[in-house]
């Protein structure tokens, strides 16, 4: 564009003095500098302002617009999870496809404990900064944030309850969720009691199932409560969002 500006105003140069005529370019905001380092290892594209910017563990806000990126966060794991479970797909030992969807689902509850906990604490330091210490201490929230009963005790201390948007039977896929990582991550995966009461299909002793679509479904809730935790931090945007 500059060359094609050059080039109009050298041959309308003659004409300048009689009509004013003369084109100029202008620049858009030249990109802000970044520093890339090897330890931000995700790469996130902010969904408000289309700005990418990498990050080490989670950032709760966009450093460009300064909106909430919680979201844009999770959808990011998924995006992870899913590759996993392709993954699973397509590999023949079964055993280790098998593995690939434990892992994929047990990734889906980790991050739903590890953001709901990162938020907790943010929104602690800045409602209840006299307490933050004492109510968001390693004792006080343990894995509490992996089962949405506790979890939901924990909220009350703020008045939010992030599991308010799920029906009652989507609570129980939770919950069901949440224990089929139970078993597959502390009892061998063979389904125990407490299971086994709520799985039909699978009674005690078996090999629990995981299928793509247990996963799916499973981040897809998680995901409505990662929603409600991200409308609580558009109240605290750097910028006032
Ligand atoms: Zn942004």
């Amino acid at each position: 564009m500059d060359e094609l500006a050059r080039d109009f105003n050298r041959s309308t140069a003659p004409l300048k003095g009689l009509l004013g005529i003369e084109m100029k370019v202008k620049s858009p905001r030249p990109p802000r500098p970044s520093l890339w380092r090897e330890d931000l290892l995700r790469n996130i594209h902010c969904g408000h302002c289309g700005r990418s910017y990498g990050v080490y563990a989670i950032a709760l806000f966009c450093p460009d617009c300064g909106l909430p990126n919680l979201r844009d966060h999770f959808d990011r794991e998924v995006e992870l999870v899913e590759q996993q479970v392709r993954l699973a797909r397509e590999v023949q030992d079964r055993e280790l496809a098998y593995r690939l969807l434990g892992n994929a689902h047990e990734d889906v509850l980790t991050a739903m404990e590890s953001f709901q906990k990162a938020v907790y604490r943010f929104l602690l330091d800045r409602r209840l900064p006299n307490r933050a210490a004492q109510l968001g201490s390693g004792k006080a929230v343990k894995n509490r944030f992996q089962n949405d009963l506790n979890a939901t005790r924990l909220w009350a201390n703020l008045d939010i309850d992030p599991f308010a948007g799920l029906t009652k039977d989507e609570l129980e896929l939770l919950r069901f969720n949440v224990g089929k990582r139970h078993v597959v991550g502390h009892n061998l995966s063979m389904s125990d009691e407490s299971y086994a009461a709520t799985a039909r299909t699978e009674p005690l002793g078996r090999t629990v199932s995981i299928v793509a679509d247990d996963v799916s479904r499973f981040a897809e809730l998680c995901g409505r409560v990662i929603d409600g935790l991200e409308v609580e931090l558009k109240t605290h945007c750097p910028e006032g969002g």
